[in-house]
């Protein structure tokens, strides 16, 4: 199954190295923030414009209004229905991709309407992914006994944000450890942020099964 689960800047060129956009399954934007979705547009455009094509038009998960602001972002297109099926989140909405694959969106507490996701496959595997969150009791459910839960630790306090909009490795470690996951993959780092003290934070209340995300990590399950 492949899904990009998040767009920002540099995600397309990066994913290319792996896989081509039309044998993708699925594109899971979590919020509208430029971050997480700059690169939606350029994957249109990829899709509509690039050397090879794609038959089927490639199902496009996001918050509701998501198609509008990204025609918006395009200058010039209306409607990006020809390349893309547009589907529109909501909390607790699942979607089942193939036989086993199942994705449920929960919403975080975030500035913008935001989803985080779970994605199993029927097994005993579960990724979860917390999108950009303050501390809630969403991410106790987003990571309840996740193989992996990616989870956001954009901040090493809360002093230049009010209200919190998003965790410190402490709370990230804290749900991690309350939702029962595996293994805590730190996402959103800043790359300020000094990472031996961030993984001392988190390692505190987490243990040892915690990592850094850096840009082209693999982790096979
Ligand atoms: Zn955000």
């Amino acid at each position: 199954m492949r899904i990009l689960v998040d767009a920002g800047s540099g995600s397309l060129a990066n994913l290319q190295k792996y896989v081509s956009i039309h044998d993708l399954d699925a594109i899971w934007i979590s919020h509208l923030h430029v971050d997480h979705c700059s690169d939606l547009v350029l994957a249109y455009y990829l899709a509509k414009y690039g050397i090879s094509q794609r038959e089927e038009l490639l199902p496009v998960y996001g918050p509701p209004g998501w198609h509008d602001h990204i025609c918006r972002s395009s200058v010039s297109e209306r409607s990006l229905a020809d390349f893309f099926q547009v589907h529109e989140l909501h909390d607790g909405a699942q979607v089942a991709i193939g036989s086993t694959t199942v994705l449920t969106a929960i919403r975080t507490t975030h500035s913008v309407d935001t989803y985080g996701l779970r994605v199993t496959d029927g097994s005993a595997t579960t990724i979860a992914y917390s999108a950009d969150s303050a501390s809630c009791e969403a991410l106790g459910r987003i990571g309840h006994d996740a193989t992996l839960f990616l989870c956001e630790a954009a901040v090493l306090d809360h002093s230049r944000e009010s209200p919190a909009n998003h965790l410190t490795p402490s709370e990230a470690a804290e749900w991690a450890t309350r939702a029962n996951a595996s293994k805590l993959l730190l996402t959103h780092v800043r790359p300020d942020s000094n990472e031996k003290v961030v993984l001392e934070l988190a390692g505190t209340l987490f243990g040892d099964e915690i990592h850094i995300a850096y840009e082209g990590d693999v982790f096979t399950y």
